[in-house]
């Protein structure tokens, strides 16, 4: 006699739930039948070494019936005796439901396997789901079934065999909601997602396979038979051991998981015991991928439980600076079927999360070691994600990272850390110098370079727009601070010839201020100059915001109107320093104009465009008809 029993209240909501969900991810009832399958086929394996009760082989089979519309899923595991029917198939009794039925709105893939209710998915794409089921304790079998409305029944049955047959009885295709059942109906579709999603159960799945010979006289008609056929490959390739995996079959595998045409730029395999047991397996594609940059971009990693998929981009497993990294973990911790509270699930990921990225910084640690020239060739496809890494957050990465970045010089055409900087550095100098602009040769014209080249002091070339940003975060490498030839003041020149400057910025004090008023809404001072040798004038920018960050501000997409503040230096030992005081004595009136296309000339050097090119050009004429007469 059939009993009919109602689910636990729990249990009724989440089934309403689940059958009413707009869930897009019906497909992965599969995954969670062939998961408890599988967790079957484990606990009898387990039982039969204490225990007589041996399967020949453990297997999991499918079967299809488009006529009646359904699918079987057989288990020879442990099954389940009419007390665990009602127990594990009739209630839900565990924490967490809330956050479950959250999960369910946002449509979030994995929620499923994380609370362990998997077996009610099968109602997402079932209108009836019939278990029949002996367990290896127990000699009589059961019958259970339910259309997931409330209710569902026991009865007694026979079955030969110990273990489980899910029977799932499709719903119609519903028109209205072009909800389409039909192509789980179809062994493609079951293969791929067996592909797609347990590929790596260590058991067999099995299923019977339509298979077409086309015999070579052409007259003669195909012929098709069945044939049984495993859909899985069940050993993952990270699960053995990296000794007895080729390079070829590491790429083969990167290609195919990642849809990559070339072979990867690093493979970084790991296995980690211990109190968070995971495997991990790492690539760096040797080209970015063209929209990484973009927002669009989702970094992660694929992550697996126990060889079995669970989500495709997991994001909290890669910090942002490492977002090229493609790859996979698969960790027994996070089991899809021993459902947790998030929170503790949350607090393994991250451990594997940090993990992960010192894994991969100890790689390329490593590679900038004892291989400089690939590290050189990772730097110039993906070094500027470690820049960001330094900038981003406040500069929280900084110390992790700044080992790992590089510049190239004005000594030096290959790329240089900053430990080989300060390395090479002579003993006088005390600050680290770089200089931004667009190329070395551009940098190397700049006024401002002068006193430096004299000094023969080595400058790092910041030809990224995010460089000046990044070493404002990072302020110092060991006990040097980092100077810009071009902003702020500079410690270049002796003590004595500082004096003297000194004392003349007072003795011509007043004609600093003729000029300094002259160009009042220009610049917030004007100095005699500590850096230059040769040339007549340059500008620097004050301390905060350089001119440099300026132009990339105004760049940006929602640009940003935040001036540097500048400062016009005159060269005290050029010729147009003696011309502007003899001027000052004769023709006061002339110096502000002076005044105005020096300012230019300085801005046009800075690559910063002019405010007024008219007034600039004018000026510049009326000097010439002057300067002829
Ligand atoms: P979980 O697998 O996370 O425990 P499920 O909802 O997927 O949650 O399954 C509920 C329970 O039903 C399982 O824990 C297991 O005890 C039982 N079960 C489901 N399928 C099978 C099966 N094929 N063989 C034996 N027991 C099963
Ligand atoms: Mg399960």
């Amino acid at each position: 006699m059939a009993k009919t029993k109602q689910f636990k209240t729990e249990s009724k909501k989440l089934l309403e739930l689940m059958i009413n969900s707009i869930y897009t991810h019906k497909e992965i009832f599969l995954r969670e039948l062939i998961s408890n399958a599988s967790d079957a086929l484990d606990k009898r394996h387990y039982l039969a070494l204490t225990d007589a009760s041996k399967a020949d082989e453990y297997e999991v089979f499918i079967q299809l019936d488009n006529e009646k519309r359904t699918i079987t899923i057989t288990d020879n595991g442990v099954g389940l005796t009419e007390e665990e029917l009602v127990n594990n198939l009739g209630t839900i009794a565990r924490s967490g439901s809330k956050e479950f039925k959250e999960g369910v709105e946002n449509d979030d893939i994995d929620i499923i396997g994380q609370f362990g209710v998997g077996f009610y998915s099968a109602f997402m794409v079932s209108q009836n789901v019939t278990v029949i089921t002996k367990s290896v304790n127990y000699e009589q079998a059961f019958k259970w079934s339910s259309s997931g409305t409330g209710s569902y029944t026991i009865s007694e049955t026979s079955k030969e065999e110990y273990g489980t047959t899910v029977i799932l009885t499709l719903r119609d295709n519903d028109e209205e909601t072009e909800e389409n059942y039909d192509e789980f109906l179809t062994e493609h579709k079951i293969k791929s997602l067996v592909k797609k999603y347990s590929d790596y159960v260590r058991y067999p799945i099995k299923m019977d396979v339509t298979k077409t010979d086309y015999p070579d006289d052409k007259d003669q008609n195909p012929i098709t038979y069945s044939e049984t056929e495993t859909l899985n490959s069940m050993i993952p390739l990270w699960k053995r051991n990296k000794s007895d995996i080729t390079d070829v079959e590491y790429t083969d595998f990167y290609k195919h998981q990642f849809n990559d045409f070339e072979e990867p730029f690093k493979v970084i395999h790991t296995k980690v015991e211990g109190l968070t047991t995971y495997t991990s397996l790492l690539f760096i594609p040797r080209k970015a991928p063209f929209d990484l940059y973009s927002e669009k971009f989702e970094k992660g990693l694929q992550l697996f439980s126990k060889g079995v998929f669970i989500m495709d981009k997991n994001k909290d497993l890669l910090p942002d600076y490492f977002r090229f990294v493609r790859g996979l973990v698969d960790t027994s911790d996070l089991s899809l079927n021993i459902s947790r509270e998030m929170l503790q699930q949350d607090r393994q990921l991250k451990k594997i999360a940090t993990n992960v990225e010192k894994k991969i910084r100890a790689e390329l640690e490593k590679m900038l070691k004892n291989d400089r020239e690939t590290y050189i060739e990772f730097y110039n496809t993906y070094g500027i994600n470690l820049k960001y890494g330094i900038y981003e957050g406040f500069g929280v990465n900084k110390e992790k990272l700044q080992d790992l970045i590089m510049f190239k010089t004005t000594k030096n055409d290959e790329f240089v850390t900053l430990k080989d900087y300060v390395n090479a550095m002579p003993e006088e100098q005390k600050v680290i110098y770089y200089a931004s602009g667009k190329t070395k040769d551009s940098i190397l014209a700049l006024p401002q370079m002068d006193l430096v080249k004299e000094k023969d002091y080595e400058v790092l070339l910041f030809t990224d727009d995010i460089d000046e940003f990044m070493v404002n975060i990072l302020m110092k490498y060991e006990d040097f601070e980092f100077k810009s030839i071009n902003q702020g003041d500079l410690d270049l020149v002796d003590k004595e010839v500082e004096e003297k400057l000194d004392e003349l910025s007072k003795e011509k004090e007043s004609l600093l201020n003729t000029l300094k008023e002259a160009l009042a809404d220009k610049v917030t001072d004007v100095k005699l100059s500590k850096r230059l040798k040769d040339s007549p004038v340059c500008l620097v920018s004050g301390e905060g915001l350089s001119m440099e960050m300026e132009k990339v501000l105004k760049n940006m997409p929602n640009a940003n109107d935040a001036k540097a503040t500048k400062i016009l230096e005159i060269n005290p030992n050029h010729e147009i320093f003696n011309t502007l005081e003899t001027l000052y004595e004769t023709k006061p009136d002339s110096v502000k104009k002076y005044a105005k296309i020096l300012y230019n000339q300085a801005l046009l050097i800075e690559g910063l465009p002019l405010d007024n090119p008219v007034e600039f050009s004018n000026l510049m004429v009326e000097l010439m008809i002057k300067g002829n007469k």
